[in-house]
């Protein structure tokens, strides 16, 4: 196709064609073609995912065409050639296009040619829609959803640009729904999405992500104007809103994260704003809660250790290690188990408890593979303590995040076959922030797996809000009882009754007792009169490399009776 130079105007027409289509095409990409001078605009989406050369292209066609699958290279071919020569004045195919990684998407391309006044072909403008592609909207509010807000934040990052990052959701949307029907629900989505946008992200983007969660991304807006546009908005949702004759109070929640270090990925930074909206669903009323560490204040370098820990489980889990802390026998005092307990160590950091890390990282979609890392090695340990001991029960702490995935149990069976280990001899501890879970999904994983005989222990327990209900509705072999609890038995009576009050409750429901935190010869000398089975604590041992607990125990299981 012959090749002429566009003229200024010729190409001003043309971009405020592309820009006219842009609007009106949402997920598809856009092009337009000047046929008489065979200069197109294309998608700036479509030339960076397929690396073309540039927005402005001449002859776009025979550029395009190298990237279609051979085996549909003709057709295309064809269909262009019929279209530039005036025999068609349309088409709609569809092709396989070939990314810079190597591998292929189908896309559907469609495309019409518009002529001018005296009926020569003018522009040929269409889309192509890339099947392969995740939708950026969401249908129900029509703003851009969960890969829109990926996609958006991983472009500020990549330009360093300073960003706050605002997540609010809806308190009790399930039982707006129960109560008023699904369609109020919906509604009352649309409406507060609508809200948002309206008032706070004319300085930014607003998302809907996932059920009654919205984000915002805003470039201009500082903290404290974060914080009074959140208040404002939190009040007039608490007036009420009218949907479909009702008026409906919503309670909101709300986290927030400033962004101004960019050595992080997306993932990371979408964790920590997580961890900030839990915090203010589950701690704070819906107050909103900044993300920071209390201990520090930095919440920069927080976040960046995240990132570092993060990266560590996609290189073979390099810096993580686990501890083993003995389980003796309340009465014999001779050790009969050991709790695995993570930790996390590098050159900058140091050493990292799990505290500082497990509670940001377990909504990450990597963290079950580093669940399953833990259970593998902890059984591999444990093997090596089954020489000396040959009735040990290995434990290892489960997170809320491992056991909603639908796999888990038969990654727990998987792991176990693969280890050939004795079900028997593993008991997995769950705390009370598992009651975050579906109760039933719960029991059935519980019911599953304890049926081939893994047992289970409720950890923590007395500390949260529903640790009775939690052993009432799922059956558990143990019940640890927190150290907080027993800290000062040697002079509070108070906690003497209140382990004598645990300790029949844990009968009710015919679960052993194992009390945390042992720390003095004096308070196990109390607590052995409560009817309690097994001990841990740093009077007996603190958490000990795998080799230091087997040098420990080779010189007897009773070398921790003090
Ligand atoms: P946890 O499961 O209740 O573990 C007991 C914690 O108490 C351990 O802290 C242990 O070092 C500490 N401890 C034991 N005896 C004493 C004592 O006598 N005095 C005092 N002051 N502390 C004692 P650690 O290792 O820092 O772990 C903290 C929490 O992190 C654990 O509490 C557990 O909830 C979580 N965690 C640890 N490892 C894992 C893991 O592999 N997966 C998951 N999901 N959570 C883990
Ligand atoms: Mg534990
Ligand atoms: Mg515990």
């Amino acid at each position: 196709m012959a090749e002429k130079k566009i003229t200024e105007e010729a190409k001003k027409r043309l971009d405020n064609l592309f820009e006219s289509y842009s609007i009106i095409a949402d997920d598809t990409y856009v092009f337009i073609c000047d046929m008489k001078f065979d200069y197109s605009r294309w998608s700036k989406l479509l030339v960076q995912s397929f690396e073309l050369p540039s927005e402005y292209m001449y002859a776009a066609g025979d550029i395009w065409e190298e990237h279609i699958h051979p085996d549909d290279r003709q057709a295309y071919h064809e269909g262009m050639e019929a279209i530039f020569s005036g025999k068609q004045a349309g088409h709609d195919m569809q092709y396989r296009a070939k990314r810079p990684d190597g591998e292929y998407d189908i896309c559907t391309c469609r495309g019409t040619v518009l002529k001018d006044e005296n009926g020569i072909p003018e522009y040929f403008c269409g889309s192509i829609r890339n099947h392969n592609e995740r939708s950026q909207i969401d249908t129900l509010t029509g703003l851009r959803n969960q890969y829109g807000f990926f996609s958006d934040l991983q472009g500020y990052i990549r330009n360093k640009t300073p960003i706050r990052i605002g997540m609010a959701g809806i308190g009790k949307l399930t039982e707006i729904n129960e109560v008023y029907g699904y369609d109020a629900g919906n509604k009352i989505l649309q409406l507060f999405g609508r809200f948002l946008m309206d008032n706070v992200s004319n300085r930014g983007g607003t998302y809907r992500m996932d059920g009654s969660r919205f984000a915002i991304i805003s470039t201009v807006q500082n903290e404290a104007e974060f914080a009074e546009s959140y208040e404002d908005i939190r009040a007039r949702f608490r007036k009420g809103v009218r949907v479909d004759g009702h008026d409906i109070t919503l309670e909101l929640n709300a986290g927030m994260l400033s962004l101004d270090e960019f050595n992080v990925d997306d993932q990371t930074v979408y964790s920590c704003l997580n961890f900030a909206y839990q915090d203010s669903k589950i701690n704070k009323h819906g107050d909103l809660v900044a993300f920071r560490t209390e201990l520090t204040n930095e919440s920069r370098k927080q976040i960046e250790m995240l990132h570092a820990i993060r990266a560590s489980i996609t290189k073979d889990f390099n810096g993580f290690y686990l501890l083993y802390q003995p389980v003796v026998d309340a009465a014999t005092q001779r050790v009969i188990g050991a709790e695995a307990l993570l930790r996390w160590k590098n050159d900058e950091y140091g050493v990292v408890p799990p505290d500082m890390f497990i509670p940001f990282i377990e909504t990450d979609p990597l963290f079950p593979e580093l669940g399953e890392w833990i259970l593998s090695t902890a059984l591999k340990d444990a093997k090596k303590l089954l020489n000396y001991v040959p009735d040990l029960v290995i434990n290892v702490n489960l997170s809320y995040a491992q056991l909603e995935k639908s796999d888990f149990a038969d990654t727990v069976w998987h792991t176990i076959e693969k280890e050939c280990f004795d079900p028997k001899q593993l008991c997995l501890e769950i705390t009370e922030r598992c009651r975050l879970l579906d109760m039933e999904l719960l029991r059935n994983v519980i019911v599953t797996l304890r049926a081939g005989g893994v047992r289970f222990a409720s950890d923590d327990f007395g500390t949260g809000f529903s640790s009775i209900g939690l052993i009432k509705n799922l059956p558990f072999d143990t019940i640890k009882i927190d150290r907080s609890f027993v800290q000062h038995i040697e002079e509070d009576e108070k906690e003497k009754r209140l382990l004598n009050n645990f300790t029949e409750i844990a009968g009710i429901f015919g679960a052993d007792v194992c009390v945390e935190g042992i720390e003095t010869a004096g308070m196990r000398d109390i607590i052995r009169d409560y009817g309690i089975h097994s001990f841990q604590g740093y009077f007996y041992s603190k958490p000990l490399p795998i080799e230091e607990l087997l040098d420990k125990i080779k010189c007897g299981t009773d070398c921790f009776a003090k």
